[in-house]
């Protein structure tokens, strides 16, 4: 009872399918995701890598 639906995550909340992981702007192949040591998405078909930005939120400034 091999599942072939891991690459995909069904979002029960909303009733959505979505991609796990990115697709490579290259050649269109399925790039891994990695957090260490920095978060980014890496193809190993082309070699292409995306780094993720952290975003940063409630940012305080000085008076
Ligand atoms: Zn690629």
């Amino acid at each position: 009872m091999a599942s072939v639906h891991k690459l995909y995550e069904f979002d029960y909340s909303s009733g959505t399918i979505k991609l796990k992981n990115r697709k490579c702007p290259r050649c269109g192949s399925v790039m891994a995701h990695h957090k260490q040591p920095e978060e980014r998405y890496h193809c190993g078909k082309c070699g292409y890598t995306e780094f993720v930005r952290a975003r940063r939120k409630g940012s305080r400034g000085k008076g």
